[in-house]
């Protein structure tokens, strides 16, 4: 018998797929009005109506079909670094940019790119989950490194402890996807700070990968800092899943910063890590969409709807949780020491929470609430139910 490991990372089931799969059976099952699918971060928002109209406009180029330049097209490319240092008041150049499948495809080739076989890849808990395959898969070990549990905010004497001469890489994911959380500027300095002084210390660079697909998305809040606003050696990985509604599409980019140590080297390793993984090039006809909604500002009064309406429900039958500001994911604090158990309990509501181990923390159970508002209005009982049975309502 082949041991599981020798075929790879990818048998190990995704978390948030495995429930999302449970609930499709469920609803065969029982019926879809009686689940309560909070699993999966799949924007019910459609896509902007530009969309569909660049679309069409690139339908009549007959060179649509074509290979394009591994890194996309130079037009786009000059876009996003425009469209960043309006954002950032940074100075990149279009050969800072590389667009590729989606933000997995940057990140996961950022850290190809950046670690050396058996360097370490530090990640603030809760994190996204496929972080760590992408660091194993890379070589890399894999540290996680806890935020203030209180507001999830930077916590550098946690963050120190976790620092070796082998960090080579630090991810950073604001607003955060499974809490909603933003790391506030105060938190991203402090970073830097800690970040500056290691490289002092080990004599080498350390670079942060900010991992930015919800930066648009923010409730109260008027814009989002990023690292690369405080810290010379940051690579961002943005995508239009989340933005634009695009997931299918697979489109994103990374950006290497223009105050990046050794840049070109960085953006070349970076090249040679997604050319090594088979990404031959961004899909074509979303470069031309792209290009075409750069500056597209997403409606999120959708979203914020929703996130009003299930704290209202979770407020109303006294079930704590952490008051997301981004992002379309919110935190509910088990009530079980083992939140696994606290979300087979929830199922029997027909509730669909996927629980926080997977992200790197114990005790939370993640909601996505980019779904139809009407369903999350119809939770509301499975809620209560569940709360009466923990006694807190
Ligand atoms: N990073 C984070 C934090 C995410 O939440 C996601 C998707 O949910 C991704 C990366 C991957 O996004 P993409 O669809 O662009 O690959």
């Amino acid at each position: 018998m082949i041991p599981s490991d020798t075929l790879g990372w990818g048998t190990a089931r995704n978390c948030i797929r495995e429930v999302y799969e449970f609930g499709l059976r469920l609803k065969a099952e029982i019926g879809e009005d009686k689940v309560f699918d909070f699993s999966l971060g799949n924007p019910s928002v459609p896509a902007p109506p530009q969309v569909r109209e660049a679309i069409l406009k690139a339908l009549d180029d007959p060179t649509l079909h074509d290979y394009t330049v591994a890194p996309g097209r130079p037009s786009l490319r000059q876009a996003i670094a425009e469209n960043l240092n309006a954002r950032y008041g940074t100075n990149l150049a279009p050969t800072d940019i590389y667009v590729t499948c989606g933000a997995s495809a940057a990140v996961t080739c950022s850290i190809k790119g950046l670690l050396q076989p058996g360097e370490e890849a530090v990640a603030f808990a809760p994190h996204y989950p496929e972080y760590p395959v992408f660091t194993r898969t890379a070589g890399g070990k894999f540290v996680f490194c806890s935020l203030r549990r209180e507001d999830l905010q930077m916590d550098i004497p946690a963050l120190e402890a976790v620092l070796t001469e082998k960090t080579a890489v630090v991810l950073v994911n604001s607003p955060n996807n499974p809490s909603g959380a933003v790391l506030n500027e105060a938190s991203l300095k402090a970073l830097a700070d800690c970040l500056y002084k290691a490289q002092k210390r080990f004599g080498h660079p350390i670079y942060i990968i900010s991992d930015e697909p919800y930066r648009e998305l923010v409730y109260d809040l008027d814009s989002v800092p990023s690292p690369i606003q405080f810290y010379d050696n940051t690579v961002v990985c943005y995508s239009y899943s989340k933005s634009l509604s695009l997931p299918g599409e697979r489109i994103g980019y990374y950006a290497v910063s223009d105050r990046a140590e050794r840049r070109e080297e960085v953006f070349a390793s970076l090249a040679g890590a997604a050319r090594s993984y088979g990404y031959v090039n961004p899909p074509s006809l979303m470069q031309r969409v792209i290009e075409a909604c750069v500056d597209l500002k997403p409606d999120i009064s959708t979203y914020k709807e929703n996130r009003d309406i299930l704290c209202g429900i979770l407020d109303e039958v006294k079930m704590p949780y952490i008051h997301p500001d981004g992002a379309f994911y919110l935190f509910i604090r088990s009530p079980e020491p083992e939140a696994k158990v606290f979300c087979e309990h929830a199922r029997k509501y027909g509730l669909l929470l996927v629980p926080s181990n997977d992200f790197g923390i114990t005790g939370y159970a993640r909601a996505a609430y980019c779904v139809k508002g009407e369903m999350i209005r119809r939770s509301k009982d499975a809620f209560k139910a569940l709360a009466q049975e923990y006694g807190m309502c």
